[in-house]
């Protein structure tokens, strides 16, 4: 595995439409670890492919400690309820940001092993996979949010 530079604000690849993925390879495979361990070690509850640079749709998250999502093609199909609260990003440093989510949200993708899963986010799971999905077309949450925070 291997730890990748992670993006800042004003590098190109955060404000592009990734590209799905159309096969899941050894690449990918080695992309998703690594994506892991590059969150993991930057302190993150998220990360998606174009922070590290790699415009394909593809992310992954976690809130709860070892308990990864790994979302290939992840798309929200469903989605409930209101709530606002702060949000960083790891491509932002510094800045937070209040911006309103829903508090449920069931996203469907394909895992590691290319098969369709359905999963459900509540609270800050919400959130990270709102956050994180928002980065697959090039949105940040300093589009969105209701007002910028000092610290
Ligand atoms: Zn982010």
């Amino acid at each position: 595995m291997a730890k990748l530079n992670i993006r800042k604000l004003g590098d190109d690849a955060l404000r592009k439409v990734c590209r799905p993925v159309d096969e899941i390879t050894p690449r990918i495979l080695t992309l998703l670890d690594d994506m892991v361990e590059t969150m993991r070690a930057a302190n993150g509850c998220g990360l998606a492919a174009p922070q590290v640079g790699v415009l394909r749709r593809i992310v992954v998250v976690e809130v709860e400690e070892g308990v990864v999502y790994e979302l290939i093609n992840p798309k929200i199909i469903a989605y409930s309820g209101e709530q606002e609260a702060e949000e960083g990003c790891l491509s932002v440093p510094g800045q937070w940001g209040t911006t309103r989510r829903p508090m449920n949200v069931t996203v469907r993708a394909l895992n590691r092993r290319g098969e369709t899963i359905e999963v459900t986010g509540h609270d800050l799971l919400a959130r990270a996979f709102c956050h994180e999905l928002d980065h697959l077309d090039g949105k940040l949450f300093i589009d969105c949010a209701i007002r910028m925070n000092e610290d």
